[in-house]
């Protein structure tokens, strides 16, 4: 039986994403200037077609200028250094975004260390994760999918995070570390849990606020969450629907839903939790961007 508060990521985002189309609007009215973000993708990966397609529909609803560059899979990683290159110089451009992953033979490192740190809109760049990590968000850009759940959590919790305990489970660079520095920039007590984390559920069951990015279908059990704790499920997971036959499938989070709905305080659903807000964010990454690029001063 559900008895936690829904967060509804979509409203959230829509709200965000109407935000950054007006502040772009008074942009342009200041400076007859656009943010411009370039989406890269190389090959024919089905769900990076998607994400990409996404991520230019978007910035081009927010009134961005907004290029896409769809390369072969089997492009010579010069050639794509040499692209990112073209854009680091570009004026016009003041996000640039490669789509991951990208095919083996192209050094991924290589080609993220190359984009101008304050055009690195994902927020990869060595030199913005070291940003976050010395607690100088202020300069940084901050990865989007982490950037997006702290806004759902602070909206959500009407005190201050300062004291909290989270729990994120999994650590990779693009959702479980960011995530963590964020957390514990707002003062939480931050445990970072992964594969090799020792007693997963007693873990889960000390926090306040769980932020699940794992990868693995409805893996966090009801019994784990503490009553009344916030839950921020990253994952997204495509699984058979045998309710409706054939080769139906649908998408579940990392959290057992329902089961944890009874116990959690409030929850973010999948699809419709965290989902939208990653694509928000980048519009926002790439606002911020362009007004540091231009000069401008932050907004409030
Ligand atoms: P990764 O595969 O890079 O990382 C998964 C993490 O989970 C690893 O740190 C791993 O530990 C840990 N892990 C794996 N198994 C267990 C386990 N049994 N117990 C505890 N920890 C475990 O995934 P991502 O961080 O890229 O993504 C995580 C999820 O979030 C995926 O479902 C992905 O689809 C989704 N996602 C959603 C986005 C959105 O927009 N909403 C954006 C990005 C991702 P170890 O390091 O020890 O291997």
């Amino acid at each position: 039986s559900l008895q936690a508060t829904l967060i509804d990521g979509k409203a959230v985002a829509a709200s965000v994403r109407a935000e950054i189309t007006a502040r772009a609007g008074r942009l342009f009215a200041e400076t007859g200037r656009k943010p411009g973000l370039a989406v890269v993708l190389v090959g024919e990966d089905p769900a990076s077609q998607v994400y990409v397609r996404n991520k230019d529909k978007a910035a081009a609803a927010c009134g961005f200028h907004s290029v896409k560059h769809t390369l072969p899979a089997d492009t010579a990683e010069a050639d794509l250094l040499a692209l990112v290159a073209a854009l680091n110089a570009d004026e016009a451009i003041h996000g640039i975004l490669v789509q991951l992953p990208l095919p083996g033979h192209i050094d991924e490192g290589k080609v993220l260390r190359l984009i101008r740190p304050e055009k690195d809109v994902d927020g990869f760049h060595p030199v913005n994760v070291g940003l976050l990590a010395t607690g100088d968000r202020e300069q940084a850009l901050v990865p989007c999918t982490p950037a997006g759940s702290l806004v759902l959590l602070k909206r959500t919790l009407d005190r201050p995070l300062a004291g909290l305990d989270a729990v994120v489970i999994g650590r990779s660079n693009i959702v479980g570390k960011p995530m963590a520095q964020l957390l514990l920039a707002e003062s939480c007590t931050v445990t970072i849990a992964h594969s090799r984390t020792r007693n997963l559920p007693d873990v889960v069951r000390r926090a306040d606020i769980v932020v699940a990015a794992v990868g693995r279908p409805e893996m966090v059990r009801g019994d784990w969450i503490k009553p009344g704790a916030t839950v921020i499920d990253v994952g997204i997971n495509r699984v058979p629907d045998p309710a409706r036959g054939g080769d139906a499938t649908r998408l579940v989070g990392d959290v057992a839903f329902a089961e944890a709905a009874a116990h959690a305080g409030a929850i973010t659903p999948v699809p419709g939790g965290v989902g939208p807000m990653t694509i928000a964010m980048l519009m926002a990454n790439t606002l911020t961007a362009a007004r540091r690029l231009l000069g401008l001063a932050p907004e409030p």
